[in-house]
This record gives structure tokens, sequence and C-alpha cells, in this order.
């Protein structure tokens, strides 16, 4: 099922302009993109072009009226330097979810998955290899009618471009609990990848960043009483008897395609782990007794960002020593070892180029 693309080859590779030991996240792009439109109800043929800027009218309506949509995810080299993506379906899956909920059209398996493996075929020597480090790929779709008029658009762009990356949080960090915000309401589309979303949570992230914190954790509209995410990733709390908490995906959280490896690597290994609405006041107990071993955020950029400080209103719960997190050390190590067939696969996680 092989689908067909135009290509048009770059004759200008930056690669060797590229210090892969010391990558600025988000800054380099590699040689190629991919593109296809939909007009008329379909999507066209698509395309691998060189790099580089696109132009469009200023009446571009997802500028306006926010229809835009993307994925994160990342290609390894297995130990043998051949390329490969990791649980690229679920993204694909995910993808049609915010597409769906934005009002846009979906994309099928074949082009979705197809795109990706050609695109990094071509680009495979973009992807670094030093421990933590990958190649990042962005799909993403957004409208592109000429119209200021509100209604959804008729014509739509896909988009994938890759940076190479190296590992995104070196640090743990410092996060307060956010109770005058939220990221999503019932109802809303916080179970979506929308740009929106990133949008309105700028202000809050940098009010926090001010206050001398890295993120902030996400509490729920209504009551601001219940953890949900932090930042843009997933949370997970460990308590002191190994017991595993992360907030149930009720609509209003992202499901996280490293939430839910985290998940099944958890219970395999015979952890405990629950998925439920967790008040901020158990951990906050937990952690006045000592008894909150772990916290981190996942997600595919950084995969596990520790958590060192939560500032709950005038408390602060400094959590133990990096070096000491036994359950999100694990974790890391194990993903890493997956994502590059350093181990064996046993899920059935990776698809080859
Ligand atoms: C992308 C994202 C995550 C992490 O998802 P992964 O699939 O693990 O990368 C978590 N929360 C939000 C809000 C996100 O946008």
């Amino acid at each position: 099922m092989s689908l067909v693309f135009k290509i048009s080859k770059n004759p200008q590779s930056k690669i060797a302009e590229c210090d892969f030991n010391n990558i600025e996240f988000g800054k380099l792009f590699s040689d190629h993109m991919f593109r296809v439109d939909y007009e008329n109800g379909e999507w066209k043929t698509g395309e691998i072009l060189p790099y580089g800027n696109i132009s469009f009218s200023p009446a571009l309506s997802s500028l306006h009226y926010g229809q835009a949509i993307f994925e994160g995810m990342k290609a390894f080299k297995d130990t043998n330097g051949k390329p490969q993506l990791f649980r690229p379906l679920d993204n694909f899956e995910r993808f049609n979810i915010s597409a769906v909920r934005m009002g846009m059209p979906e994309i099928s398996e074949a082009l979705f998955i197809e795109s990706l493996r050609q695109l990094v075929n071509i680009d495979q020597d973009w992807i670094p290899t030093k421990e933590g480090s990958a190649l990042y790929l962005r799909p993403f779709m957004f409208a592109t009618d000429d119209f200021v008029g509100v209604r959804p658009s008729n014509n739509y762009s896909f988009i994938i471009f890759c940076c190479p990356v190296n590992s995104y949080y070196p640090k743990p960090i410092k996060v307060k609990v956010e109770e005058k915000y939220t990221r999503a309401f019932d109802g809303m589309a916080g179970s979506a990848k929308a740009a929106g979303n990133y949008g309105i949570s700028m202000k809050p992230t940098s009010d926090a960043k001010k206050e001398g914190f890295d993120q902030i954790i996400w509490t729920d509209g209504k009551e601001h009483k219940y953890v949900e995410e932090s930042g843009t990733t997933n949370l997970f709390f460990v308590l002191s008897d190994e017991t595993v908490l992360t907030p149930a995906l009720d609509g209003n959280i992202l499901k996280g395609v490293t939430r839910d490896s985290c998940i099944k690597l958890l219970k395999d290994a015979n952890y405990n782990v629950i998925e439920k609405h967790i008040d901020i006041e158990e951990i906050a107990q937990a952690a006045r007794e000592g008894k909150l071993i772990d916290a981190f955020g996942t997600g595919t950029a950084a995969l596990i960002a520790k958590i060192e400080t939560i500032a709950y209103r005038n408390e602060r719960f400094e959590l133990p020593a990096a070096e000491e997190r036994k359950i999100s050390n694990w974790l890391y190590k194990k993903i890493g070892d997956i994502q590059t067939s350093k181990i064996e696969d046993k899920f059935g996680w990776i698809v080859k180029i």
C-alpha cells in the first residue's frame, strides 16, 4: 500500500553545519519536509520537498479562528544504525481525534504513516545517536481558506518537518500548583492536541516563571482541586509504598503516548498503578509526611521530567534527589532502550522505516 509522493531533493544539505552534541531544542530543521493539501473534499498527492518558508494570505483562516492541530513524535536509530519510529500509530489515532474535535478532515493511516516513513528515510542522517537524543517529528494540520468568515475551512495543509534534538529537560523542575487559570474544562478540547490549548497556557506559565518556577501543575476548572497535567506533560506521583498515581483520562487530559508507555511498563513489572481523580490535598498530605518519593511529567519531548519542588499555596515540598528516584530513572532507561532497540520490544511499539 505504499503511496507515491512527488519528491524534490534539497540540492544544498545543511547537515555539515549541524553540531549534534549541542542542539538547542526546536531551532534546527532537517533538509526536507512533507506537505499534502486538502481541497474539494480530498487529500491531493503528497510531496517531499526542501525545508523552507511557505507563503499564505493574511486572511488565512487558521490564524484567525484557530483550526490548527499537531503531533509530536520521535525517530531513533536501532543498534545497527537503522531508522525507526516509536508508536506512530498512537500518534496517528490521536491526530484524527484532534481533527474530529476541531471540525477538520481526518487523514488515512496510510498517508500519515507513509509520509513519516518516507520523510525520515530521506533525512535519516539527521537522526542523532547520542543517548537521549532523537529526530523530533512534527506533523501538523491547519486551515488554509483565504476567508474571514466563521465556518470550518474547506482547505487544509498537512505538513511534517523534523528537528534533531537532545534531551529536553536536563535538570529536575520546580512546579507550582495553579489555582487561578485552567487548561481545559468539561466539553472543551483538552483531549485534542490543538494549538489553541497551548496559546492559552502561555501567560499562566510565564507568570509562574517570573516567580521562579519552570512549569505549572494545572488543576480542574471547577474547583481547582484535582491535578490534571504539568505544563504540556502528563503527571505521575509515586508514594512510599511504590504505588503510582496518575490522573485518569477524563476528557480534559491529553492521552499521552509516553503516559501510556509508562503505565504499561509499570504494570508489566507488577507495580500498582492507579488512574483516578487526584485531589491535590492527597499529594500535599503525602509530601508533608515524607511519603511522596517521586513525581514526574511525561511527554515525547522530555520523556520524563522529574519534579524537584512542588509549591502549593504557601507550602513548598522538596522531593528526593534525582539519583534516588528509582521509578522515574527506571522508566527513563527502559523507554530509551526500547526506542533504540537495545532491549526487546515486547509490546510491538517500534515501526521500522
Ligand atoms: C503532547 C502532550 C502531552 C504528552 O503526550 P505524548 O504523547 O507523551 O508526547 C501531554 N499533555 C499535553 C497537553 C500535550 O499536548
